[in-house]
């Protein structure tokens, strides 16, 4: 029973190995992740579902808003700036 034994430990190897090549191969055919999930897509598309890409843009737009947010906190600090500086 030895050699059954080797050779179902050659099987796992074999198994192994092939998914390997799997991998390999799959880094070798062109593809895209998916800009929200990160999961693999076909070249053209840019995301895996309309979900993700709501996902996605709604993800931009807060980000957006937060800039502006931001620009318009630093806008009004620089003017309280220069009146402070205007007025020692
Ligand atoms: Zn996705």
């Amino acid at each position: 029973m030895v050699e059954l034994e080797d050779l179902m430990e050659e099987i796992e190897n074999l198994k192994f190995e092939i998914n390997g090549i799997k991998r390999e191969i799959h880094e070798l055919t062109p593809h895209k992740h998916c800009l929200n999930c990160g999961i693999a897509i076909p070249p053209d598309k840019t995301f895996c579902s309309k979900k993700c890409e709501d996902e996605w843009n709604n993800m931009v737009k807060k980000k957006k808003r937060f800039t502006y947010i931001w620009l318009l906190f630093l806008g009004i600090l620089l003017i309280i700036l220069m009146f402070s500086m205007g007025h020692p």
